[in-house]
């Protein structure tokens, strides 16, 4: 039996971990849990209730003749069922969560204390104004902010998330276009080969045709093919630009970019989702940026995903703040807060509007908390911290993985599948790093690099906790060079062993069937 430095055994190296299989599918103290419909009847029920007396069924011809089939549980059996399921699922507040790109920081528990204060937690959106001036008037701090660390004039804090801020961005430039004539004729949006989907995406919804630049050896935008797009520049609408990019790299030739894209008749977007890597230290209005949504989910500490809905507030230079969105929050004379709901007056000019109310508030409260509690000066501490911890992860793997650009990097450190012995590919080590109690970082992005694996800590890991993360993913690398096949079957230790991943994707069973009727087989 082998110990641990601290004298605690560790697994006895005769046993293979592929080899345990369990009796009742479940694994350690992890619970295999099957689906409701399959724990559950139609008899059981967690209330017992007598039938009410003396009451007549007024439903007449529309009742219910057939049973509904939903299944019912008892209390604990309900209790257990949604507390397997949440043990199955990794967690921020569970371990380092390495996927580059999305940010995935440590949501401050004063967050949460704050957005449940009654007079943010318990309010309606459809409260007369007056009633609420306390939560108007933080949505217009948060947005003071917002304004000061990117050095811009304006901010539209209604979208929703990141993409929904693009949209925002994009639809502002397009009625720019619109104001000044050319909104039939400037269709053509630059955007690099190694954006994030969401960009294309946003540019197509919009009405603008997509034109790739490519990237160059360093991993930034290519300036030379970037200036051959723009030798007939009438048709061009504006770049959609992300810094630092999804490589993890600072454009170096952004200030050039954006007044490239400006001498042709363009405007700049620039995709903020990165924004983590260089709050207080470089503030993108400085660097020509006409829009940028920042992702308080990423940057500003509020949850992401399952924990909570995202937002994504976008700030306008001068020649777009015109055409923000309603509704927006305006101070008047008398110190009062208003709401401007209607495209006319102050915001006659406006594009139209993008949501029902103003915004996530829930998560405008945690971001201003989170900025309030750090300060500027430990804002800014965040954002070193962050590009320190990924630089510290690629200083540590590049011995044995493959750093496809040279130098430091920003807050996310980027590898290729270069050093991986024929066979082996990232999915096996992404699969692999599960049986190592780890998310997988993100895989196969950005597509400019070979078999990409994007790895951002954020800042607020410790040293141990990188140690331990990079020792897993070293002796992964190290497997995975001398082409070790047990890696292609990983995980081994998961509830769930390797899926299907085409055929989940091409034949999904997105419906559960009763057995007996129909088994819920996909078509081989
Ligand atoms: C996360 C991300 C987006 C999209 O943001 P959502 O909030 O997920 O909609 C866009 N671009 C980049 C580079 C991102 O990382």
């Amino acid at each position: 039996m082998t110990m641990n430095t601290q004298g605690r055994p560790t697994a006895p190296e005769s046993v293979s971990m592929s080899s345990i299989e369990t009796v009742s599918g479940s694994r350690g103290l992890l619970q295999h849990e099957d689906l409701l419909f399959e724990i559950g009847t139609s008899e059981t029920t967690g209330v017992d209730l007598p039938a009410p007396k003396g009451t007549k069924n007024r439903l007449g011809g529309v009742a219910r003749k057939q049973p509904t089939g939903l299944p019912g549980l008892s209390e604990p059996q309900a209790v257990r069922h949604y507390m397997r399921l949440s043990q199955k699922n990794y967690a921020i507040d569970l371990g380092l969560f390495p996927l580059g790109s999305c940010t995935m920081k440590h949501n401050p528990r004063l967050n949460e204390k704050v957005a449940r204060l009654p007079g943010f937690g318990d309010i309606h959106p459809l409260q007369p104004q007056a009633t609420v001036q306390g939560a108007l008037e933080l949505i217009d701090e948060l947005a003071m902010w917002l304004k000061t660390l990117t050095n811009m004039p304006a901010v539209a804090m209604s979208p929703k998330a990141g993409a929904h801020g693009e949209f925002c961005g994009m639809m502002a430039i397009r009625q720019a276009l619109i104001a000044r004539g050319e909104g039939e004729t400037r269709k053509r949006v630059l955007v690099p080969e190694s954006a994030h989907g969401t960009n294309p995406a946003t540019a197509a919804q919009c009405g603008f045709i997509v034109d790739e630049i490519k990237a160059n050896k360093r991993g930034r935008v290519d300036m030379d093919d970037l200036k051959a797009k723009l030798e007939k520049p009438d048709d061009i609408a504006g770049i959609m630009l992300t810094n630092p990019n999804t490589c993890g790299l600072f454009e170096t030739d952004i200030k050039e970019i954006a007044d490239l894209i400006h001498a042709a008749g363009g405007y700049f977007y620039c995709d903020g989702a990165n924004f983590n890597a260089i709050v207080g230290r470089v503030r993108p209005g400085d660097l020509g940026v006409d829009a940028m949504h920042i992702n308080l989910h990423k940057t500003f500490s509020t949850p992401h995903g399952g924990g909570g809905p995202g937002s994504g507030p976008t700030v306008l230079s001068e020649a777009l703040a015109p055409y923000a969105p309603v509704p927006f929050v305006v101070k008047d004379a008398d110190g009062m807060y208003r709401l401007v709901e209607d495209i006319e007056g102050d915001a006659s000019e406006s594009f139209g509007r993008m949501v029902a109310f103003h915004g996530q508030m829930g998560m405008f409260v945690r971001a201003l908390t989170y900025i309030l509690s750090h300060g500027a000066d430990g804002l800014k501490q965040a954002s070193e911290d962050a590009v320190l911890n990924a630089n510290y992860i690629q200083a540590r793997l590049k011995s044995v993985m493959t750093a496809p650009f040279e130098g430091y990097c920003m807050h996310e450190a980027l590898f290729s599948d270069a050093f991986t012995a024929e066979g082996i590919e990232t999915i096996d080590i992404a699969k692999a790093l599960i049986d190592e109690g780890y998310h997988p970082m993100t895989m196969y992005f950005p597509l400019v690099v070979h078999g990409a694996m994007l790895i951002e800590p954020t800042e607020s890991e410790s040293k141990a906790e990188l140690d331990r993360f990079c020792d897993a993913l070293e002796s992964i690398a190290r497997r995975a060079a001398q082409g070790d096949e047990a890696l292609k079957g990983a995980p081994y230790l998961a509830p769930m062993r390797r899926l299907d991943e085409t055929k989940a994707a091409r034949k999904p069973v997105l419906k559960w069937a009763e057995p007996e009727l129909a088994p819920p087989v996909a078509a081989e």
